[in-house]
């Protein structure tokens, strides 16, 4: 079975083509500036990289070229489109109507337009790509995954915020966390890798550009840091996390700026880069840090003590833990950030080992001590993988 993977941003499309069998990765690559300037396609196929230029208007025309180029003959792994089985479709926002992956009809469509008030920015380019693929592989069967699913078994003492009721029942106002696929993804590989004694209680640590936690309770989320919006929860790249709401209205007051200015605020400026005024970039901050530069190691360790109260908290929340994962550019690839992360965990069991860890990038690897009672383990996420499972799942 052979199963596109698309995940549609505002000016983006990142695909890969899955031979399920294997599964193995036939072609990838990434659509990139559509509807701006200096548009391209980098596309990769059996380890060969290209990189096509071309004026690519909108997600219609940049799925038109991916798939293009899938058939062609110089750059293409297929004969025709009657190989594609399926399309994965990842979706930020499924609200509290979907609570796992999807075969995409008319009905669930308009779910999905439903939620576009919850997701502004991420729902509209991710039906952009729903509708392309309609368009343009008719009789395909295409199916939706979304970032909120996993989250969705959280109990009610989890997801509320406690704001008047009326809120959540008039506008949905409740948590929803997001990379959901992503901490899925993680807590069933580190199930298969350490058998069901060592996990029944996990902590997963999604640490990239965006960043967030969740508590995972025999393989059903039971709390996460990300809230009605990706803003909550951990320091990130340039999102402030959590903070006292009492600051957005005394900032708007005294800076003078609206919502929308207030918005920017914490979504682009904040967090490592507004912290440190270098970067949001973790590998950029890091090496600031170490020549010296007060701010950007005030960054770091703001960021990594907020991910250790996390962690704290979750094993409070779920009476102990067995397993903490990381993932995300940083959990996979920052020894420094796992070491100042999990070091002084021993008091919930975490016996941390800083030889195991040091220097790992991007691969699973246990990096706690054989004598601890709580595993510390790295394993790199694979939402692709996850979405092109559920999608073979469905049609299959
Ligand atoms: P996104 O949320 O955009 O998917 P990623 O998961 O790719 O982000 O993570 C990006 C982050 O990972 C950046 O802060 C980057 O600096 C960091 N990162 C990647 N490689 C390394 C590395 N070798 N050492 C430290 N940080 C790294």
């Amino acid at each position: 079975m052979k199963i596109i993977v698309i995940n549609c941003g505002s000016s983006s499309i990142k695909y890969q083509l899955f031979d399920m069998e294997g599964p193995v990765i036939m072609a990838k690559g990434v659509v990139e500036k559509i509807g701006l300037n200096g548009s391209f396609i980098k596309h990769e196929r059996d380890g060969q990289k290209v990189t096509l230029e071309g004026e690519i208007i909108d997600h219609q025309a940049g799925i038109e070229y991916m798939l293009g180029l899938l058939v062609s003959k110089e750059h293409g792994c297929i004969r025709d489109f009657s190989e594609i089985n399926a399309v994965g479709h990842r979706v930020v926002h499924g609200g509290e109507k979907f609570k796992s992956s999807v075969l995409i009809t008319d009905e669930v469509v308009n779910g999905i337009e439903a939620c576009i008030q919850l997701a502004p920015l991420h729902n509209p380019p991710n039906l952009s790509g729903i509708y392309a693929m309609k368009s343009l592989l008719p009789d395909v069967p295409q199916v939706g995954t979304f970032d909120t699913a996993f989250h969705q078994s959280m109990p009610d003492r989890a997801f509320m915020y406690a704001i008047p009721y009326s809120l959540y029942k008039k506008y949905a106002i409740r948590r929803y966390g997001f990379h959901g696929t992503s901490h899925r993804y993680v807590s069933e590989r580190a199930c298969e890798i350490l058998g069901k004694q060592r996990t029944g209680k996990i902590i997963t640590c999604h640490l990239g550009n965006g960043a967030s936690v969740a508590a995972i309770v025999n393989g059903k989320s039971v709390d996460t840091s990300m809230g009605l919006t990706p803003v909550e929860g951990l320091v990130m790249g340039t999102r402030c996390g959590d903070l006292d709401p009492g600051i957005m209205t005394y900032v708007m007051e005294r800076e003078d700026i609206n919502r929308t200015g207030i918005n920017s605020l914490v979504n682009k400026h904040s967090g490592l880069l507004g912290i440190s005024g270098v970067s949001s970039d973790m590998r950029e901050l890091e090496e600031a840090a170490a020549n010296g530069n007060e701010r950007a190691q005030l960054a770091l360790d703001m960021f990594h003590y907020r991910v250790r109260k996390y962690i704290g908290a979750y094993a409070a929340a779920m009476g102990g833990v067995d397993t903490v994962v990381f993932t995300g550019g940083i959990g996979e690839n920052s020894d420094t950030s796992r070491y100042e992360i999990a070091k002084e965990l021993d008091f919930i069991g975490l016996s941390f080992d800083k030889q195991k860890n040091a220097g790992v990038r991007g691969q699973e690897k246990i990096i706690s001590t054989d004598a601890s009672r709580v595993t510390a383990i790295i394993i790199p996420t694979n939402e692709e993988l996850m979405i092109a499972r559920d999608t073979a799942a469905i049609v299959g």
